[in-house]
């Protein structure tokens, strides 16, 4: 069986076809610039060089078209036919609180997700267009649409709530949702079976850290809370967002520097975090060699990131009453053995230690998955490569 996911941008579209029986990528690729300029498609079947291709790709649906066209091609494809597509699962960013769980997409979700755009104004629409386009192309192959979100709908109110006044959350449904659950899910799964327990037995910490980075407090499979709240904006700084401030110093920059929503908005999404820190880059590999040769804002940005990680595992330690597991993932979580071992230095006494020679040794980008910890740490810390895409096609896999 196989599952083409989706995860479509406002001008792009990702997408991975996935052979279930293994779990193996037979091709996966890149619509870039949909709708501009010189639109292009990068093309890479499982273990070939990446092909790119130009067209005219006036939107999601000429794009779909071609990405269809490409997977069926004689000599740049990986089926026979389009019906080799068993299902599609599309990635969906804002699942409000109506979905708490993936669904099979249909008219009345289509609407759902529609009235969710208010919440996710930059994203969810971007996810319609792709959703719409496979619907026009593959009307009657099955699509499911796995939301970022429903991963966190289990917190308790007292987690997901801010303490403005009731109606804010009643009339507007400002609350905590979180982001990332799909790879939240993914990793605390996948450090259960590592670790050789049932999920339901243990209280794991995942810790995202990537150019967006969140954290989630797992207890026995749930979300019971998570740094990410009404947007992606809030919680830890990254790469270029701020994370959580002092909510006054909007209104005060607004006031001082005579500026407008959306300019504050975008300070804190675009020139904040460890670029705004730094002066410098949002990379957290610019951010190492730049420190290595002596630069303090760069030092200083690192500092703050790693020290608000810390905070954020120690609290959610307190908010499940123990920690059995902490596991990192994503571009920095996987890669960076500094940030892992400044983020727990300190946490001794809570029975985590950092095995130095482990911890240099596992990178995801080598493909590599393992205990960080040493072998008398109470708390397990490991290291395991997220996998969204995979995760979106076994959920479209089980409903379908
Ligand atoms: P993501 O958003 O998950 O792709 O993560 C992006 C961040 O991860 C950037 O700050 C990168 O510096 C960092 N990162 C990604 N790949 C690597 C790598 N191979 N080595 C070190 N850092 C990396």
């Amino acid at each position: 069986m196989k599952v083409l996911v989706v995860n479509a941008g406002s001008s792009s579209l990702k997408y991975q076809l996935i052979n279930m029986n293994g779990e193996s990528v037979l091709a996966k690729g890149n619509v870039e610039r949909i709708g501009m300029p010189e639109p292009l498609l990068k093309h890479t079947v499982q273990d070939k060089e990446t092909v790119e291709i130009h067209g005219d790709f006036k939107d999601h649906v000429a794009a779909l078209k071609k990405v269809i066209e490409t997977l069926v091609d004689e000599k740049l494809g990986v089926i026979g036919s389009m019906d080799e597509i068993s299902a599609v699962g599309h990635r969906v960013v804002h699942g409000g609180e109506r979905f708490s769980s993936s669904v099979i997409i249909d008219d009345e979700v289509m609407e759902a997700i529609e009235a969710n755009i208010e919440l996710a104004p930059l994203h969810n629409p971007a996810n319609i267009m792709g959703i719409q386009a496979c619907r026009n192309i593959m009307p009657n192959t099955p699509m499911v649409a796995v939301f970022d979100t429903a991963f966190h709908q289990t917190m308790p109110q007292k987690a997901f709530m801010y303490a403005v006044p009731y109606s804010v959350y009643e009339d507007l449904g400002v609350r905590r949702y979180g982001f990332h659950g799909t790879s939240h899910k993914y990793v605390s799964l996948k450090a259960a079976a590592m670790l050789g327990k049932p999920v339901e037995s243990l209280k794991i910490i995942t810790c995202h850290l990537g150019n967006g980075s969140s954290i989630a407090a797992v207890d026995c499979g749930k979300s019971i809370d998570t740094s990410m709240g009404f947007t992606p904006l809030e919680g830890l700084p990254m790469g270029t967002r701020s994370g959580s401030i002092d909510p006054a110093i909007l209104s005060y920059l607004m006031d001082k520097e005579n500026l407008t929503c959306e300019e504050v908005n975008r300070i804190l999404n675009k020139d904040s975090g460890m670029l705004g820190l730094s002066g410098l880059s949002s990379d957290f590999r610019d951010l190492h060699n730049a420190a290595a040769e002596g630069n303090k804002r760069a030092q200083l940005a690192l500092d703050v990131f790693n020290y608000e990680v810390k905070k954020y595992i120690a609290a959610y330690a307190a908010a499940m009453g123990g920690v059995d597991c902490i596991v990192f993932t994503a571009g920095i979580g996987e890669n960076t053995p500094r940030v892992r071992e400044k983020s727990c230095s300190g946490l001794e006494f809570m029975g985590i230690k950092i095995d130095d020679e482990k911890n240099q040794k596992v990178l995801g980008r080598l493909n590599t998955e393992g205990e960080i910890s040493t072998d008398d740490s109470s708390v397990k810390v490991l290291v395991v490569p997220t996998n969204e895409e995979l995760m979106i096609a076994r959920e479209t896999l089980e409903l379908i």
